[in-house]
């Protein structure tokens, strides 16, 4: 999958915002990779072996849940994983198809893939993932050097992270959105600069960029432990968020959330919506559902959930919010967004709570504008601490 979805699995949500007609968006997790890359933590296979039982397991989850968002129109379609690329066309037609026959999609706007570059690489077969209705591509680029890209243990090459997007455009597809990395060891800060001038050069309307994290875990928390890889280093990853941020806005991009840079407001539309409280479906091994007041995620293993799907159920996990928690995701996702954090939004008192803790932090960090907060550069680079400290405690 491309980092794109730290997002999408990792899920934060808040209070639903009412309108005439609800819309919300429905996540499938693709959970098959060709190789795993050093520093992921998402649930994925490497073996395509129980992929047709997969999909016919994830056409019968179609069904088994088309009530969760009853009322709804689908605004939003989002193909993550996982890397949905390594499916067939066949596959996701199946999918797709299954889709049209359960929901309403009139009122559909985005439909994301995520997409490997070493999958991108037959014109024929992009194009016709646009008869699909798919109108945007994530492309997992993460860097233009190979060097980095060994680095992470990533399935493509340099010339692939090249062509792939030209590709793309070529097929006729504006709408895309790169992934890039920053903080890699290998990388410096003239190599970030090179990277970003040659995403710019490309003329992507959206770029998603992410400092390399070490996850518990994963190969590479491994690898560091026993002296085969450079431990991150997070004055690098400080220092190269500042230029990124520098570099998007000389070149036209608004970071409209601190991982998130847009021209000409091409905003992602599922993903602003997790933002914005909306409410969502996830389906596949390891998703995350919203409903407005609950949240569930499926188990994260391909066998257990084909298995219990074959006997009519769905093995998820569920947790009811409570109304601190509801506040404290909002705070959370709210001051990562440039629209910031409404403090009347969170209710009178924890608003009380709110301003009064505001005055505890570094008043370089963030703005007050009509009661609204919004984070400065600086204060982005100490995002969560920030918004931790603003937190409200259980009642
Ligand atoms: S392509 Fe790499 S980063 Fe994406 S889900 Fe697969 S292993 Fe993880």
């Amino acid at each position: 999958m491309n980092e794109d979805n730290v997002k999408v699995h990792f899920v934060f949500h808040f209070v639903v915002l009412t309108s005439k007609i609800q819309m919300a968006g429905i996540y499938i997790h693709i959970p098959f990779c060709k190789q795993a890359c050093h520093y992921c933590n998402f649930y994925f296979s490497t073996s395509l072996g129980n992929k047709d039982n997969f999909i016919k397991a994830l056409l019968t989850e179609i069904d088994l849940s088309k009530d969760y968002l009853v009322g709804e129109k689908i605004e939003t379609i989002y193909l993550g994983g996982g890397t949905p690329s390594q499916l067939s066309i066949e596959d996701l037609r199946l999918i797709t198809d299954k889709l049209q026959s359960v929901y309403d999609l009139n009122e559909l706007k985005e439909f994301t893939i995520e997409t490997n570059p070493d999958d991108l690489k037959d014109a024929e077969v992009i194009k016709e993932i646009g008869t699909l209705r798919v109108n945007r591509f994530s492309i997992g680029i993460q860097s233009f050097f190979d060097e980095d890209l060994k680095y992470m243990n990533r399935a493509h090459n340099s010339d692939e992270a090249l062509s792939s997007i030209k590709r793309v455009q070529d097929s006729g597809f504006e709408n895309i959105t790169i992934d890039l990395i920053y903080g890699t060891p290998t990388m410096n800060d003239d190599k970030w600069k090179q990277n970003l001038d040659i995403a710019f050069s490309l003329n992507v309307p959206h770029i998603s960029s992410y400092a390399l994290t070490v996850e518990s875990k994963t190969s590479l928390e491994k690898r560091i432990t026993k002296g085969e890889s450079k431990p991150v280093d997070e004055e690098q990853s400080a220092r190269q968020l500042k230029m990124l941020m520098n570099e998007m806005r000389a070149h036209g991009f608004e970071q409209y959330e601190i991982s998130n840079f847009a021209r000409d407001r091409k905003y992602a539309v599922h993903n602003s919506n997790y933002w914005f409280g909306k409410k969502y479906l996830g389906l596949g091994p390891s998703a995350h559902s919203f409903n407005g007041s609950s949240r569930r995620w499926n188990v994260s293993n391909n066998m257990n959930y084909i298995n219990t799907i074959k006997e009519g159920k769905i093995l998820f996990e569920e947790e009811v919010l409570t109304e601190a928690q509801k506040v404290n995701e909002k705070i959370m996702t709210s001051l990562r967004t440039q629209w910031g954090l409404r403090i009347a939004e969170c209710g009178v008192l924890n608003a009380e709570l709110i301003q009064k803790r505001l005055k505890e932090i570094d008043s370089s960090h963030y703005r007050l504008e009509n009661e609204i907060i919004k984070l400065t550069d600086e204060g982005k680079l100490f995002a969560d601490s920030i918004a931790a400290s603003l937190f409200i405690e259980e009642q």
